[in-house]
């Protein structure tokens, strides 16, 4: 199956509510192209250096999702080059992002990684904590960053029940943080969650755009 082909079998079966970012990292840009021409424009990236590389040789009209670990003392390329930074893991992150974004007079959207999964592996906010009143306040006042929603993963495991339950955990965790502190702010409206194995439960528990490499490129090259 061809790249387009790819493409074109998983937007038949989303509905068309949910987003598709086409995750290209590891890939080379003559395959990123391929989705490109397929009318793919949402791609998804995971080290800062890589997208620094591949945003320059493609068209404009990509829109980058960074979505894995980025440390504050790489943030410049990616607020450079990011339209949305999917996995912001930490406040002091969120601070690195809104200083350079701030120094470099650029608008960038961000999503706040939940830590639902049980392999401590994976980064991100535990919901008890991000829920605490010193948390929230600290995501006020923001000038240059607008916190668009959630992104999560769940474990990696062949336990579809496991999965479904740490994916209505970070829905609901959206849901209270969207009536309970974005209120009035109807730009709160991302639940990022589902990978190539598990993006169908995710949508069925309230996913909004799911995030495929494998099903899409096939197997990466590291
Ligand atoms: C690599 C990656 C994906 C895509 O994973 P596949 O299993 O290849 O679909 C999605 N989200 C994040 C955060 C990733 O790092």
């Amino acid at each position: 199956m061809s790249i387009a082909d790819n493409i074109a079998r998983i937007k038949s079966q989303l509905p068309p509510s949910v987003e598709l970012v086409a995750v290209s990292k590891f890939h080379p840009v003559e395959r990123l192209q391929q989705a490109i021409d397929a009318g793919q424009l949402l791609l998804g990236e995971s080290r800062a250096q890589e997208l620094a590389a591949k945003a320059p040789q493609l068209p404009q009209q990509v829109k980058w999702h960074f979505i894995g670990h980025l440390q504050t003392n790489k943030v410049r390329p990616v607020v450079a080059h990011a339209t949305i930074i999917e996995s912001i893991d930490s406040l002091r992150l969120l601070q690195a992002v809104e200083m350079e974004a701030t120094r470099t007079s650029r608008q960038i959207d961000v999503l706040l990684q939940l830590h639902v999964a049980q392999e401590q592996t994976k980064t991100g906010f535990a919901i008890e904590e991000l829920l605490t009143h010193a948390t929230l306040q600290r995501l006020d006042n923001l000038s240059h960053v607008r916190i668009r929603g959630i992104m999560a993963m769940a474990s990696l495991t062949d336990d579809n029940s496991q999965i479904q339950r740490e994916f209505t955990l970070a829905r609901n965790a959206f849901e209270l943080l969207r009536d309970e502190f974005f209120a009035h702010q109807p730009h709160f409206d991302i639940v990022s969650m589902g990978m190539s194995d598990d993006w169908r439960i995710a949508v069925d528990c309230g996913s909004t755009m799911v995030r495929i490499g494998t099903a899409i490129f096939g197997p990466r090259e590291y």
